[in-house]
């Protein structure tokens, strides 16, 4: 090889070698949070996953770019198989890009609902092979990954995931701590949200996760919990006040939550957001008397 082409040789190596790699690397994050389980982030979304001495329980792979980044560093840092994946509901931008794991030897878990939900929509992504109902415990290693259904709320057979023995608690999109519910709280069952908030606060919890914002802790579900309960409320007695949705955007203001992120924006889409779903599921548009 002469002088030339060993330069070229060396020039192609760093493009396949190392760029791909550092733009992957700007786009895509991997967290520890506590104990043996981290935070995997592509932008807004999050997802976590636990790696033990027998194999790796991933949660939602996000999409097919995340999930073969995922699996490339996981095989580069822990080197042990994917023995589980367990999606949190049935919504594409959290559950796509599973394929990237199908193997014999993984596992893919899910409630009952966002089974059937995937499989009737024929959503773009490996159907799971493993359901439950209720609830459902995962062992791995040392660790049990406590898998439970509250009810509606956001979606299909959206679950929470307790990890055990950190007291680390999961869940997407119906809890979100640090920041304002997106927008016009898209696909929200407000009443659900509100129950299965309320039930995930009786687990034994320390460490909170959420599928989009910060991590925190239990004060801070209680506190959006209390965010959700005052909204809903606010806005009920708004439409027995004889409000419009525009005198609400005006009068509501909520401003012991004033410290979440998004809240100038935001509030007045949640509320409108409210308004639309009390209107239209429990049918107060039609209600003799409002
Ligand atoms: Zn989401």
């Amino acid at each position: 090889m002469n002088k030339h082409n060993w330069l070229l040789w060396l020039t192609a190596f760093a493009i396949a070698g190392f760029s791909a790699p550092m733009v992957w690397a700007s786009e895509y994050r991997i967290e520890n949070v506590k104990g043996d389980v981290y935070r995997f982030i592509d932008d807004r979304h999050r997802s976590l996953f636990l790696v033990t001495d027998e194999g790796i329980l991933i949660t939602d792979p996000l999409n097919e770019s995340a999930a073969k980044w995922l699996k490339a560093e996981l095989k580069k840092r822990f080197d042990v198989p994917v023995r589980y994946v367990v999606y949190s509901h049935n919504h594409s931008d959290h559950i796509y890009g599973a394929e990237v794991f199908d193997s014999s030897e993984t596992t893919f878990v899910a409630h009952r609902l966002a089974k059937q939900d995937i499989q009737n929509t024929g959503a773009n992504t490996v159907v799971p092979d493993m359901t439950f109902d209720n609830s459902m415990d995962i062992s791995l290693g040392e660790h049990t990954v406590e898998l439970r259904y509250h009810g509606p709320n956001d979606g299909r057979g959206s679950i929470s995931m307790l990890f055990q023995p950190e007291k680390l608690l999961f869940v997407v999109d119906w809890v979100v701590v640090g920041r304002m519910p997106w927008q016009k709280l898209w696909s929200y069952d407000i009443q659900g949200v509100i129950n299965s908030t309320r039930d995930v606060l009786d687990l034994d919890f320390e460490v909170f996760v959420g599928g989009h914002a910060d991590i925190g802790d239990k004060a801070d579900v209680r506190r959006y919990l209390s965010y959700m309960e005052e909204l809903y409320a606010a806005v009920i007695d708004g439409i027995h006040a004889g409000k419009n949705l525009e005198e609400m955007k005006q009068s509501i203001t909520l401003d012991n939550y004033s410290d979440f992120k998004q809240y100038d924006e935001w509030l007045p889409l949640n509320i409108e957001g409210v308004h639309e779903r009390l209107m239209e599921e429990s049918g107060m548009s039609w209600r003799p008397g409002l």
